[in-house]
């Protein structure tokens, strides 16, 4: 009897100090593990200071760089001209593309949408070039019939676009500009409202080639409208369409004309000189 309890007393000995000891060493494993956490968050918070400051640092510099810039806009040292295409893409746009390409400069093209192979977006794309939206229909009656049927008009480019290119666009330019007198101003209100809040910019242009006033408008008259040298920042209005062959014809010496005169020549987006026709409030 003496000797069924001695062993049940050893039993309860081991037990007891099996489970002490493997109390003792998951406590011990939690707070190697605690204390293992506490340092990896001190080293991450030390490297996200780190990099805090590093940002405040290059953030400040950006500003610095963009503020001597905008000086020497302001002293007209810089002049910018933006080239943009309309209405394309076109059987001309490969020729347009390698018009730019020969001079290494860049352009923006205000698309649409109907009767458009979706490919030649990304082509334009692949050129290092920027893409605008210019409806999908570009049908005054129907992007001008109601609100609605403008933005139904925009996200159906919008989605063209991107179903090739995988970009949001956000850069816009209205059919006939945003001074067209085809939409009423409470329509035109209306759009350009809804627009800002979906944070989309329009661009009208300051410099009108003329190439919309006709067909086969002469070369000489494409470059002597095409050119604009009367402000530090210009958008000048070309048309990349099947009609306009003497647009082809004329850019590079658009371009010379640009060249001579110390532009250099810039894409389009969100944040580049609002040249608009009916100015967009402040994006919020
Ligand atoms: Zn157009």
């Amino acid at each position: 009897m003496k000797k069924i309890l001695s062993i049940i007393g050893l039993t309860l000995a081991i037990a007891g100090f099996l489970y002490s000891s493997f109390h003792i060493f998951g406590t011990t494993a939690k707070f190697i593990e605690q204390h293992n956490l506490k340092s990896n968050v001190k080293k991450l918070t030390a490297d996200k200071n780190k990099k805090t400051e590093e940002l405040t640092v290059l953030t400040k510099k950006n500003a610095e760089i963009k503020g001597q810039y905008e000086q020497l806009k302001a002293d007209k040292k810089i002049k910018t001209v933006y080239l943009t295409f309309d209405d394309g893409p076109s059987p001309h746009t490969d020729q347009i593309l390698d018009i730019l390409k020969k001079n290494n400069i860049k352009a923006t093209f205000f698309v649409i949408g109907i009767g458009k192979n979706y490919n030649d977006y990304k082509k334009i794309i692949d050129h290092g070039h920027v893409l605008g939206l210019h409806t999908y229909s570009h049908e005054y009656k129907e992007v001008y019939a109601n609100e609605e049927s403008f933005f139904k008009d925009l996200y159906k480019i919008r989605d063209a676009v991107k179903s090739t290119t995988g970009l949001d666009v956000k850069i816009t330019r209205f059919p006939g500009g945003s001074s067209n007198a085809i939409a009423s101003k409470a329509l035109k209100t209306a759009i350009i409202n809804r627009m800002t809040k979906e944070g989309y910019v329009y661009f009208d242009w300051n410099c009108d080639s003329t190439d919309a006033s006709g067909n086969n408008v002469p070369v000489e008259k494409l470059v002597k409208y095409g050119v604009c040298t009367t402000h530090s920042d210009i958008n000048v209005l070309m048309h990349d369409t099947h009609a306009k062959k003497t647009t082809v014809q004329a850019l590079q010496q658009i371009i010379d004309g640009y060249k001579k005169a110390g532009y250099t020549f810039e894409t389009l987006d969100v944040n580049s000189p609002k040249i608009q026709h009916v100015k967009q409030p402040e994006l919020k």
